[in-house]
């Protein structure tokens, strides 16, 4: 089947009661046990262990991502934390220099605490990743296009060259989302979703999830430590989600659209330094955007000459862009992120990141000129 078709369908089933189509939110905390004090025919117990609706996301984001398991969490950094807290120390993490802050800082504040030495290294170059993996990394931390820099990781490279030293690779895939990336096909172990953004897509749900690759020992202590933790979603924030991926090809179609003649319009601009987009020919990372991504998002990321003053003024003025933190909504978002990332950030400060959205693409580039005129 088709990703966009499976986005309709997986996780799908009429409710055996009453024949609806669409889900019903289950706000039960407690399920029947059977007679002799086990579990009822449904399995369920607890809800921080298990529930419809956690369940029926999953199922779908495993068919999503072809992986052998799927786990709903809380948020995308519910998912991150809940995954690296099951690793053993002592070891290294290898860590891009772009990546999300919230996944840096807590490596570099919790996981060294714990004992784990991090090798920082650009992504971008193969070989350099190569030179930091070695017989102690216990886990590659990759996220391709990053967050904000739209550095682009080539996956099976990096798969390659983990695996030949006994580490996991686990890719966030946030930004491309399963319609327009696999990484568990190009040999990741793990993907990561803020399923906060593109998965539920309407800036109104908290989420993330894990898929594995295989139904294993790792994902079955993942899901031991979520349990016990309790980094599980509310049900209406998975079915908020499941809602939202129902429609995630068409819109992924608009922001990718949308995305492309922006970057392009933008690239034109004296303004602008650099146009910061894996599907322009001028992207260092275009030949390996294009053939492990179906398309190329809706995520880029500009420098504005005239640095810092420069770049907020932009944002200031733009109007149907709003300037606010995260992305993947129906709505365009702008940010400038050195503004909100903490100490350490590497990002430039001239840089503003953008989450181009649906809206029409003759409004959204408007809006860009009058910003910049
Ligand atoms: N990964 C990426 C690429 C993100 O952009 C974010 C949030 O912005 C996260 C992870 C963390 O997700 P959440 O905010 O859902 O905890």
């Amino acid at each position: 089947m088709k990703p966009s078709t499976l986005a309709v369908h997986a996780g799908a089933h009429i409710d055996a009661d009453s024949a609806a189509v669409a889900p019903s939110i289950g706000l039960s905390t407690t399920f029947g046990h059977a007679a002799d004090g086990t579990r009822g025919p449904a399995g369920f117990e607890y809800i921080r262990e298990d529930n419809p609706n956690q369940r029926q996301l999953e199922a779908a984001l495993r068919a999503l991502e072809g992986g052998g398991a799927a786990l709903a969490f809380a948020s995308g950094m519910a998912a991150v934390t809940t995954l690296l807290d099951t690793i053993e120390s002592p070891g290294e993490i290898v860590l891009p220099l772009d990546v999300y802050h919230g996944v840096r800082r807590y490596c570099r504040e919790v996981m060294v605490g714990r004992g784990f030495v991090l090798r920082e290294t650009d992504f971008a170059d193969a070989r350099g990743v190569a030179a930091s993996i070695g017989a102690s990394t216990r886990v590659v931390w990759c996220e391709t296009p990053s967050n904000p820099q739209l550095v682009v990781a080539d996956i099976a490279a990096i798969a390659q060259q983990t695996h030949g030293n006994g580490a996991l690779l686990v890719v966030d895939n946030t930004f491309a989302t399963p319609l327009l990336q696999n990484p568990l096909v190009l040999g990741a172990d793990v993907v990561m979703h803020s399923t906060t953004k593109y998965l539920a897509g309407h800036s109104d749900a908290l989420g993330g999830a894990l898929v594995f690759a295989r139904d294993d020992e790792l994902a079955g202590g993942v899901r031991e430590r979520r349990t016990l933790g309790g980094a599980i979603a509310a049900p209406f924030n998975t079915w908020l989600t499941l809602r939202g991926i129902r429609s995630l090809a068409p819109r992924m179609e608009f922001h990718c659209r949308n995305a492309a003649a922006l970057a392009d319009f933008l690239e034109r601009q004296p303004a602008i330094a650099q146009v910061n987009y894996p599907g322009l020919a001028s992207h260092p990372g275009h030949a390996i955007a294009a053939r492990q991504m179906r398309a190329f998002g809706g995520m880029l990321s500009v420098r504005c000459r005239g640095g810092r003053d420069a770049a907020l003024h932009i944002a200031s003025r733009l109007r149907i862009f709003t300037n606010a933190t995260s992305l993947g909504g129906v709505e365009s978002l702008v940010e400038h992120r050195h503004s909100v990332e903490s100490a350490g950030s590497s990002t430039p400060d001239d840089l503003l990141r953008v989450s181009v959205g649906v809206e029409h693409i003759d409004d959204l580039i408007a809006d860009w000129q009058q910003a910049l005129d």
